[in-house]
């Protein structure tokens, strides 16, 4: 019994959700209408879903301040950051673009009443107007996304500035002890996240077979298409954002140098779904192939691996459109700028660890107002999808590393895998 257990821990659980996406799926085909029954164990897989948000955020974002302290946001770290903030929201902006034509999980509409009301969306301005929380504490008890995030970030700045200006070694103490707490919380929180996640199996067996109990084989054709979408989507933003956009036009480079570069890194990101893990493949093509200087590289890419996830946030995106569909209601405008704010607020916040753009997905939602189940019907096919935007997170890495490194004369574009735009 005990090594049958352990097999089937040593399955990584993103495949063990994937089975359990693929059974769930199948036994509501088979079974229908009475396959419902199992709608409470997907129920409870979304309530402890929903009891992470809130405390994810808050260690995640301060975690992030810690990393960034003000004395590394000089000058490279201003042009780092700025190019790593537009470059994602690009990618927020064509996951939208892309949706919004191909329109994924159009197929299941009306699977679930709307509970998302658009005749109450709020406007562009309200919704900036809401970023900033009257009671910080009233927006994390009510789960206000948005507005949480506003508050962690000013805090977690502002600890990390007090660091470094107070004299008092007893408040720098202070600050370290506060990082050091939130540090032992967030790996607190994400044993959590995985503790959760091993109930997924179950869960997502659960929202499968009543989905598939429900709507029949109507169903699949939204899962294919909403991979469809986010692959056109990923391609196109490395293609044009950071191929064509970054290295051949401000950089002055051909593109492909950067693909031969840092296909090593690429790969190794498609392969382990993780930014940081393949941390060290990337600085060793950076540095090796692509003859980038260590002062910019490492930087930039330890940071571009916890904040830079481009393809995160164009899921987000690309999600948000997918879940609106499912519920059959239509993003307003001022809704889709929401998405952008906060799928890249959300994509900061993601570790660069496998499955973690599927959790922030619960940003997103519960911002919309859009159901939490969609995160258990994503789960199924995320182990697909987390391979695409992880090899996006990773490509926007080099991509920006590579323009700042120009900026500041910290790259050889002499050797190496660079051949000059205007010699191919
Ligand atoms: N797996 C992604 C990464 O490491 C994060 C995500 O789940 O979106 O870059």
């Amino acid at each position: 019994m005990a090594t049958y257990w352990s097999r089937y821990r040593s399955v990584p659980i993103v495949y063990r959700i994937g089975v359990a996406f693929v059974l769930g799926s199948l036994f509501g085909l088979l079974v229908g209408e009475p396959a419902t029954a199992l709608e409470p164990l997907g129920d409870l897989f979304v309530d402890l879903l929903s009891m992470l948000i809130i405390p994810i955020i808050v260690f995640t974002l301060l975690m992030g301040a810690r990393r960034l302290s003000p004395s590394n946001l000089g000058k490279i770290g201003g042009q780092v950051v700025g190019l790593y903030a537009i470059t994602s929201a690009l990618a927020v902006f064509i996951g939208l673009a892309v949706s919004n034509l191909i329109n994924p999980g159009e197929g299941l509409e009306g699977w679930q009443e709307a509970e998302a009301n658009s005749a109450e969306a709020p406007s562009v301005q309200e919704v900036l107007l809401g970023i900033v929380p009257e009671n910080p504490f009233g927006a994390m008890a009510e789960g206000d996304v948005l507005p949480t995030i506003f508050f962690v970030i000013v805090f977690g700045l502002a600890l990390a500035l007090v660091q470094e200006t107070v004299d008092s070694e007893d408040v720098k103490n202070g600050v370290e002890t506060i990082f050091d707490i939130v540090e032992a919380g967030s790996e607190a929180m994400f044993k959590v996240v995985w503790g959760v996640m091993e109930y997924g199996v179950i869960g997502v067996f659960a929202l499968m077979a009543t989905v598939f109990g429900q709507a029949g084989t109507d169903a699949i054709i939204p899962f294919a298409l909403l991979i469809l979408t986010l692959l056109v989507a990923s391609l196109a933003h490395i293609a044009l954002v950071h191929l064509v956009g970054i290295v051949g036009l401000f950089v002055g480079q051909s593109p492909r140098g950067l693909l031969v570069g840092g296909k090593d890194a690429l790969i190794t990101a498609l392969s382990i779904r993780s930014s940081s893990g393949t941390l060290p493949v990337t600085m060793a093509n950076a540095d090796d192939n692509l003859h980038i200087d260590e002062s910019v590289y490492s930087f930039s890419l330890p940071l571009g691996a916890t904040i830079n996830m481009d393809g995160t946030a164009l899921y987000q995106g690309v999600v948000a459109i997918f879940a609106a569909n499912l519920v059959g209601v239509s993003l307003t405008i001022g809704e889709q700028v929401t998405v952008v704010a906060v799928a890249v607020l959300a994509s900061i916040g993601a570790a660069g660890v496998p499955g973690t753009g599927l959790i922030m997905l619960t940003l997103v939602l519960t911002q919309l107002g859009l159901p939490l189940e969609i995160v258990g019907f994503v789960a199924g096919v995320d182990p697909i999808l987390d391979r695409l935007r992880t090899m996006t997170n990773i490509s926007g890495d080099l991509a920006v590393t590579t323009l700042v490194a120009k900026w500041n004369d910290a790259v050889d574009f002499d050797s190496g895998t660079w051949v000059p735009s205007n010699r191919n």
